[in-house]
This record gives structure tokens, C-alpha cells and sequence, in this order.
């Protein structure tokens, strides 16, 4: 136990130097009159360093960790009835709480409108310029990844229907593995007894990975501390100048949802102190804050949530894994307030039809969008495409896709607040469940209060 607390400070102590260092290196280079992305590129070997010793740790775990905690979670919730309640009650909640998000993120947007009067201080050729040319350009991943609504279902479908398991393993994509996992853990409920040593044998399996996990959980106090002193030194004082007022936005929408919304949710549904287990949560949490990613950030949200969340394994075998490549209230709201403030600075009215196309298509695209950095920004032109489509014959211009490389210099720092509020979602999730799906006795009685 002694062991937890001093990690848990650990790892606080190097978000906040990674905090300081990061905005001491960030006045040193703007008295140098360097922009940001030169910045980002003058001390990259800080995020490489930052890549080496945390995230790609985590990142080789992920895949058997998925499988195996998936394969886990369903042979213990073992009664088909009682797996088909977890089922749709998992992804209801992820579904509902996502739009809500969606909902809050438009709402503000609309109200507060931090588009306007934006134009006066960018310098547009210049934006369109980086965006299409520079060596860290979206371009090219955008390029790569679905537009319209068709593909991006089609996209998600793929992967919930693999025709290649390794193949998907192999390219490190957990949701194709998770589908496999949930019909392999099927089976072997389904076999009973008689197969009873290839459960054990996963179960053993798993273990191992948790033990993993613990033991890369001590690097994340540095992994933490140089990813953060990174972004924070690379932001750029002429981005945030530009677009200050939609980062608070983004912000203050994502802390309403993290600190209101699902605490109230919790509350209600999972019958728990919210705020309590959210201060138990906050290795995930931060580990989320410091990689920028879901997925890398899946074996410390499972750890945690098990040994100091008092959720179940049958809920978070299950609930996690798909959350965290499915669940993503975060950036669900960055989608809505990100698209409705490019049309505001380019100074395109949304009636409430395009409000509501914006809607439904960021929680599309948030779906879509993979645990790892920056998916978010790629998956955001399937909510322009679907907009501009809804605006032809009004009249009214379409949003050009390079309009998005004007939020791009502080979209890492974003990308770690809508991950952190991803992850809180996801735990939110694994604790509501954990009633439905307690793993004994004393887990129901403690669960239902
Ligand atoms: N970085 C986010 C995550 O991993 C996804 C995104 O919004 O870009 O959850």
C-alpha cells in the first residue's frame, strides 16, 4: 500500500514539473521569438525520450493485456442473460453519455461564440500553407482516413468484423481483438468444465500482464514529466493568442463533464461518491494527461480501477478495453466545439439542422476516432464533410478541411484534457457496471451501497 502512495505522488510530482519546466522553457524560447513548432522540433528529444521510456512500455502491452482481460471478463460474467444486460447497458452508456457531451460542447460554443472576431488575427495563406506542407502536417493522415459518414461506418465495421485477428493484432488495432476475445470467451463459457484449464490458464496469463503493468507504472512519474514539459513548451504564445478563447471553451466544457455530468451519473447509477473514486482514479488520470492517449494509458485504467477502485473484473475485463478505443466523451465534445468554431470564424451561421448533423456526427466521429493522439483531429472531417454536405443548396460556403490548421498548435494540449475526461469516462462506466456484474458477494453488497 505504502508502495501505491508514493507512486500516485510520484507520479503528481512529475506532472507538475513537467508543468513548470514546460512554461520556463516556453518564455526562454518566445524572448528567442521562436514559433512553436520550432520549438516542438528544438526539443523533440524530449517527447522521444518521453516515447521511450513510457509510452511505447504501455503500448507493448496493450494488445495481449486487451485480450486477455476481455477473454477474462466474459468467462466470469459467465450466465448469458446476465452478459447480455452488461452488454447493452455498457454501450447505452457510452452512447448516451457521449451525446450528452456533444450537447454541452454546442451548447457552449454557440453561447460563449469564440469564432468571432478570430479572423482579424490570422494570417489564413499562412495557416493553409502549414497545413498542407509542413513534415508534421495532418494532411496526410486525413488523406488516408474516411470522410464521409459511409466510410467512417464502414471503417468501424471492419473492425468490429475482422477477417484477419493477427493481422489486426499485429497493427496494434485493439477492437478487431476484443470482438475476437468476446466470441472466444463465449466458447469457453459456453464449454464449461470441461475447458476449465485454458480459463485458468488465461486468468494466470492476465495476472502476469497486471504484474507488468505494475512494474511500468514506476516509469511513469519521468514519462510524464518529459511528454508535458513538451507540449506545454511547444504551445507557441502566437497560438494561443488566436485561439485562447477556444481552448477555454473546449476546457470548460470538459471539466462541467468530468466534474459534473458524470459525477452526477455515478452518483445516481453507480451509487458511489463520485469525487471519491475519481481522487482513487488519479494514476489513470494522469497517465492519461501525460501520454495523450487512451489506449497506451488502457493498462494503468485497468490496474487501477481493479486494486484501487473496487470494480469488478468481469465489468472492467470488459467495459475498459472496448471504452477505450469506443468511449470517448471528450473528444466527442472537442468534435462540436472544434467544427462550430471554424464555421464561426469564417463567419458561416449554423441553423439548429446543421447544430444537430454536428451532433450526431461528432459522436460518430468520436467513436471512430483511435485511443491514441491527435485521432480526434483526423476524424473531425467526417463532422465538416457531413456539415458542408447539409449546407448545400442554402447558399452558404463550405468550410474549407484546411480551416483545421488553425486549432493544430494547441491541439496537443487539448488532446490531453479530452483524453483525461475519455479515461474518467470509461472508469465512470466500469464502477456503474461493476453493480450489474459484481465478482462475488462482498463486491454486490459493497457495489449496492
Ligand atoms: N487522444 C485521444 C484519446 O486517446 C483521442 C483524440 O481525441 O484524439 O483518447
Amino acid at each position: 500500500m505504502r508502495g501505491h502512495k508514493l507512486l500516485n505522488i510520484l507520479i503528481f510530482v512529475g506532472l507538475i514539473a513537467g508543468v513548470i519546466v514546460g512554461f520556463l522553457l516556453l518564455k526562454w524560447f518566445d524572448s528567442q521569438d521562436l514559433t512553436g513548432a520550432e520549438i516542438g522540433q528544438k526539443i523533440k528529444w524530449l517527447a522521444t525520450a518521453g516515447d521511450l521510456i513510457l509510452i511505447r512500455p504501455l503500448k507493448m502491452l496493450i494488445i495481449p493485456l486487451v485480450f486477455a482481460s476481455v477473454v477474462v471478463g466474459i468467462t466470469s460474467i459467465g450466465d448469458p442473460s446476465r452478459l447480455g444486460l452488461v452488454g447493452t447497458t455498457t454501450i447505452v452508456y457510452y452512447f448516451a453519455t457521449m451525446f450528452v457531451a456533444v450537447v454541452l460542447g454546442a451548447f457552449l460554443v454557440t453561447s460563449i461564440r469564440p469564432g468571432d472576431g478570430v479572423s482579424q488575427k490570422i494570417d489564413f495563406d499562412q495557416v493553409r500553407e502549414t497545413f498542407e506542407n509542413s513534415d508534421t502536417s495532418p494532411k496526410k493522415k486525413i488523406e488516408g482516413a474516411p470522410k464521409d459518414l459511409g466510410g467512417a461506418w464502414s471503417n468501424i465495421l471492419r473492425q468490429v468484423i475482422p477477417d484477419n485477428v493477427l493481422g489486426a493484432a499485429v497493427e496494434g488495432q485493439p477492437l478487431p481483438v476484443i470482438t475476437f476475445a468476446i466470441l472466444f470467451g463465449l466458447a469457453l463459457g459456453f464449454l464449461g468444465d470441461r475447458v476449465k484449464p485454458a480459463v485458468d490458464f488465461f486468468e494466470a496469463f492476465f495476472q502476469a500482464i497486471m504484474t507488468l503493468v505494475g512494474w511500468v507504472l514506476w516509469l511513469t512519474p519521468i514519462g510524464v514529466f518529459l511528454l508535458v514539459a513538451w507540449t506545454i513548451a511547444s504551445l507557441g504564445g502566437e497560438a494561443i493568442a488566436a485561439v485562447g478563447k477556444y481552448m477555454i471553451v473546449v476546457i470548460t466544457g470538459l471539466i462541467i463533464h468530468g466534474f459534473l455530468t458524470l459525477p452526477l451519473v455515478l452518483f445516481l447509477f453507480g451509487q458511489t461518491n463520485p469525487y471519491r473514486f475519481m481522487w482513487r482514479m488519479r494514476p489513470a488520470l494522469m497517465t492519461a494527461f501525460g501520454t495523450d492517449s487512451s489506449s497506451a494509458t488502457l493498462p494503468v485504467t485497468i490496474r487501477t480501477a481493479e486494486t484501487e477502485g473496487e470494480c469488478s473484473k468481469r465489468a472492467s475485463g470488459f467495459v475498459l478495453p472496448l471504452g477505450s478505443t469506443i468511449n470517448m466523451d471528450g473528444t466527442a465534445l472537442y468534435e462540436a466545439v472544434a467544427v462550430i468554431f471554424l464555421f464561426q470564424v469564417f463567419g458561416i451561421e449554423l441553423g439548429f439542422e446543421a447544430l444537430a448533423v454536428v451532433a450526431l456526427t461528432a459522436t460518430l466521429a468520436a467513436v471512430g476516432a483511435a485511443g491514441i493522439p491527435s485521432a480526434g483531429l483526423v476524424t473531425m472531417v467526417i463532422v465538416i464533410q457531413a456539415v458542408n454536405t447539409s449546407l448545400a443548396g442554402t447558399g452558404k460556403p463550405e468550410l474549407p478541411i484546411w480551416s483545421i490548421g488553425i486549432i493544430l498548435g494547441v491541439d496537443r494540449i487539448v488532446d490531453m484534457c479530452r483524453t483525461t475526461i475519455n479515461v474518467w469516462g470509461d472508469l465512470v462506466g466500469a464502477k456503474i457496471i461493476t453493480r450489474i456484474a459484481p465478482d462475488d458477494e462482498d463486491q454486490r453488497a459493497a457495489a449496492m451501497g
